[in-house]
C-alpha cells in the first residue's frame, strides 16, 4: 500500500510504500485528472491505493499514475494484497476488486473455498478476515 507523504503541487505527489519504505515521486497521468479528482471510491473502498480509481461505466480499474508508478508496482502490478508462499516466492495477488490473480493451484483452491464467497461490505474487516485465512494456511501477505 502507498501512502501520500506530500502533495508537491501540479498533480505531483511524494509517496511512500508502507512495506518497503521506498519513496517515489509520482505524477497523475495527464489524461486521468478528472478520474483522479473523483474521490468517491474511498466511500466504499477506504483501503484502496490513493491512486486507484474505478470507472463504473466501463467497469474498469485504473492506476492514475500509471506512467510514473512506483517500482514495486512495475514489478508486481497493482495489488491490494501480495501473497508469498513459504519460500518467499510470489503466489498471487488480491486486487482492489477483491479478486485473485494467481497461477498457484493451492492458493486458487483456498481462495475459492474460503474467501470468494465472503459477504463483508466493510473493507477493513474483509482484509483482516482474508489475512487471517491466508496466514493460517502458511502464506506471507504484504498489504
Ligand atoms: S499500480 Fe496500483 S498500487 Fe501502484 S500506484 Fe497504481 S493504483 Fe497504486
Amino acid at each position: 500500500m502507498h501512502i501520500i507523504q506530500e502533495n508537491c503541487g501540479e498533480y505531483r505527489y511524494l509517496v511512500r510504500n508502507q512495506y518497503t519504505g521506498e519513496k517515489t515521486e509520482v505524477i497523475i497521468d495527464p489524461d486521468k485528472y478528472d478520474l483522479f479528482l473523483d474521490q468517491s471510491i474511498f466511500i466504499t473502498r477506504p483501503e484502496a491505493c490513493p491512486f486507484f480509481r474505478f470507472d463504473e461505466l466501463s467497469a474498469k480499474g485504473y492506476c492514475t499514475v500509471h506512467l510514473t508508478r512506483p517500482e514495486i508496482c512495475r514489478d508486481y502490478g497493482c495489488w491490494r494484497m501480495l501473497i508469498l508462499d513459504a519460500g518467499g516466492k510470489r503466489a498471487g495477488r488480491i486486487m482492489c476488486q477483491r479478486h485473485l490473480a494467481s497461477d498457484d493451484e493451492q492458493l486458487t483452491r483456498l481462495f475459492e473455498e474460503q474467501i470468494n464467497d465472503l459477504v463483508e461490505p466493510d473493507d477493513a474487516i474483509w482484509d483482516e478476515t482474508v489475512l487471517s485465512i491466508l496466514r493460517q494456511a502458511g502464506y506471507t501477505v504484504l498489504t
